[in-house]
């Protein structure tokens, strides 16, 4: 019913207009979507630009309107350890309804691709993920919710791909929920994994973890980059956070609206 989690071609690695991704969200039955386009940075500067143009944002989505369909306006900021001042910049680009923070560098490099899988087993891999999320978390304020955490499970680097086993790094993911409950930050149930690991990012688990240390906010989003993948498995995504908390939440102006479920 709602897909908080999704890239138009204003991302640079997005292909399909924002229209035909509200056409795809209406024909999949959802009532209310958030384009979230990437601000990201590459550290050593060997990626293309990976944040978007705001007048070409703008030019997309701003008269986009369609019947049925509640259509919010937000970003998927890249956080380090270190980027809390340009956050801050970000932020003031234009009104936003909705601010995903998410870890796609560690180490200077992208985990989805090899380098940072050279040398590591897949659990030095995850376990290292997880700590730098951790930090991320710890440092910064700026987003709403924390966007596909264990994301590294679906990287097509990682020689065995598997949703990453709660129990195998208890204390950190602990610790990773604690801070974004602490902190009033969200969760979200990012369904790209599924067809990637085998699982959502994160598992259930989690969920239940998250709402057992405090956590209340907690958002759906399928992370497509095309119209096929719109709303994908929102169904089971939402009888999941249905039985762990009985609601799902969008957002509007950077304020969670919760949804009995
Ligand atoms: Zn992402
Ligand atoms: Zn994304």
């Amino acid at each position: 019913m709602f897909d908080f989690h999704m890239h138009s071609r204003v991302s640079f690695d997005g292909h399909d207009t924002g229209e035909a991704l509200a056409r795809a969200a209406l024909a999949a039955g959802l009532k209310e979507i958030c384009f979230t386009d990437h601000i990201d940075y590459d550290p050593l500067g060997a990626m293309p630009d990976m944040a978007f143009n705001t007048a070409v944002y703008n030019a997309e989505y701003d008269h986009l309107e369609l019947p049925g369909l509640k259509i919010r306006r937000g970003f998927e900021f890249g956080l380090s350890r270190d980027n809390q001042a340009q956050f801050g910049k970000e932020l003031q680009r234009r009104p936003f309804d909705f601010v995903l923070g998410s870890m796609h560098f560690v180490d200077d490099v992208d985990v989805y691709f090899e380098p940072f899988w050279k040398g590591r087993t897949v659990f030095q891999a995850e376990r290292r993920y997880l700590e730098e999320t951790l930090a991320c978390v710890r440092a910064h304020n700026g987003f709403d919710v924390l966007a596909h955490l264990t994301y590294i499970a679906k990287c097509p680097s990682n020689p065995v791909p598997r949703p990453v086993p709660y129990g195998e790094h208890q204390e950190v993911i602990d610790e990773i929920l604690r801070t974004l409950a602490d902190k009033g930050k969200g969760l979200e149930l990012n369904t790209s994994g599924m067809d990637r690991c085998g699982g959502f990012l994160p598992t259930e688990d989690y969920f239940r973890r998250f709402k057992e240390l405090g956590g209340e906010i907690v958002t759906i989003g399928s992370d497509a980059h095309r119209c096929d993948r719109v709303g994908q498995y929102s169904g089971m995504a939402c009888e999941i956070l249905k039985n762990i908390f009985g609601y799902v939440c969008t957002f509007e102006d950077r304020k969670p609206v919760f949804h009995k479920l």
